[in-house]
């Protein structure tokens, strides 16, 4: 049996895979069992920003590995300080939570933002309020599929957490009417990724900002899929002038080889984290740190951010020159884009499934839209040809869609 039919027969069913049994990865190429090649125009939604195997990171992952891999965190390492001194200043805060996958550092998040509520804002025990966006994506767990508004994340896995409402996603006013005395925080994505790729409206950040300051209310950005680079900025609330409370990051900070994730604030904030309070087996190994501080520096010394906007830029262009009738919207920042095609016209599925045929790897998020989210390295050249062959592909749908009701009029 190929590994694929016993990946189907062994796994349990919570993803429907792509037809493709990948191999081998370089940098934005993925190689199947057979040979064939294709361009990762996916990144394992970000984890993979730096490109499969980046020479750096594989250095820094093996040489740690030679000296000592896991610890937990009863001993100090002389690995954890510099990464999380690293991630400090990188995000301008002052101290850092480690943890492995996004939905813990969210769960981090959550708890730093309700003890914060109940030690600095007098909100009696358990009543503490966090709002959310509608359609958000913080992860798997049950307390945060418990404030999830998509019916099938939660179907019948309740009863859910309390202590969450959620505005609508990009409308201040909405923001400003669900807080109240008990509201300890806003969590939000700055750019919302499984929602289909939605950027708020320019300045509602800052609105948000300044919302939060005016109630006493903390704003934590989970920055997971957003951050490092990917929008084009280190990170997606930098494209307005504001700075959130606490950040939440994730995937990339992995380098693409481990599960990496950190919660970010002020001392003020990570301090009301004391010994037993929380903590991970696994959360700041000094295997994850190596790779987390050669992921970070590499995100700097190869300006992966600024490579992102650059071609981020020439890929919107090219998109949207397409001028195409089954386009409805392009959308995005940096190399993350969504582009939305119109539901009777284009089943972003289909398109997935031909760019496969072309030698792409792309995912769609709901019916109608598909992601563009290459590794932040690839190669312009590379850009441009998967951009021409998602032309072609365009144009292979239009054909077979006026095809479709000539051959039934003959019929
Ligand atoms: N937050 C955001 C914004 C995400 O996009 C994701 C994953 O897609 C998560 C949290 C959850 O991360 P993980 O799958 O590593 O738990």
């Amino acid at each position: 049996m190929r590994a694929m039919d016993l990946e189907r027969r062994y796994c349990a069913h919570n993803y429907v895979p792509l037809d493709v049994e990948v191999a081998h990865g370089e940098g934005a190429w993925l190689t199947d069992s057979d040979g064939q090649r294709f361009l990762d125009m996916m990144s394992a939604y970000s984890a993979v920003s730096h490109g499969h195997g980046h020479p750096r990171i594989k250095q820094a992952l093996v040489e740690q590995l030679d000296r000592v891999a896991v610890t937990s965190r009863a001993f100090y390492t002389d690995q954890l300080g510099p990464f999380l001194e690293k991630l400090c200043s990188v995000s301008g805060f002052e101290a850092a939570l480690p943890m492995n996958t996004g939905a813990e550092a969210v769960e981090t998040a959550i708890k730093a933002a309700r003890r914060w509520g109940y030690a600095f804002k007098g909100i009696a025990d358990d009543q503490a309020e966090i709002i959310v966006g509608t359609n958000n994506f913080h992860g798997r767990t049950t307390t945060i599929v418990g404030f999830s508004t998509d019916a099938e994340y939660k179907r019948q896995f309740g009863p859910f957490s309390g202590g969450f409402v959620a505005a609508t996603y990009g409308d201040i006013a909405a923001f400003e009417k669900a807080i109240t005395p008990n509201t300890c925080a806003i969590l939000l994505e700055p750019m919302q990724g499984e929602a289909g790729i939605i950027a708020p409206p320019d300045g509602f950040l800052s609105q948000l900002r300044k919302l939060c300051d005016d109630n006493n209310v903390l704003l934590i950005l989970d920055e997971i899929q957003s951050g490092l680079g990917r929008t084009g900025k280190m990170f997606a609330f930098q494209h307005e002038d504001m700075r959130p409370d606490g950040l939440i990051l994730g995937k990339a900070l992995g380098g693409g080889v481990l599960p990496v994730s950190a919660f970010l604030a002020d001392k003020a904030i990570m301090d009301l984290f004391g010994p037993g309070s929380h903590g991970s087996t696994f959360g700041g190994n000094p295997l994850a740190a190596a790779v987390g501080l050669a992921a970070l520096t590499i995100l700097e010394e190869e300006d992966l951010a600024g490579r992102s906007a650059a071609l981020g830029a020439l890929m919107k262009t090219r998109l949207e020159r397409l001028n195409s009738p089954l386009i409805r919207q392009v959308r995005g920042k940096g190399l993350w884009l969504g582009v939305e095609f119109w539901p009777e016209k284009a089943d972003a599925k289909d398109v997935v499934m031909r760019l496969k045929e072309r030698g792409i790897l792309a995912k769609e998020t709901h019916a109608t839209t598909i992601r563009l989210a290459p590794p932040l390295v690839i190669e312009k050249a590379d850009l441009e040809w998967a951009l021409g062959q998602f032309e072609a592909v365009l144009q292979d749908v239009q054909r077979d869609s006026y095809a479709e009701p000539e051959r039934h009029a003959a019929e």
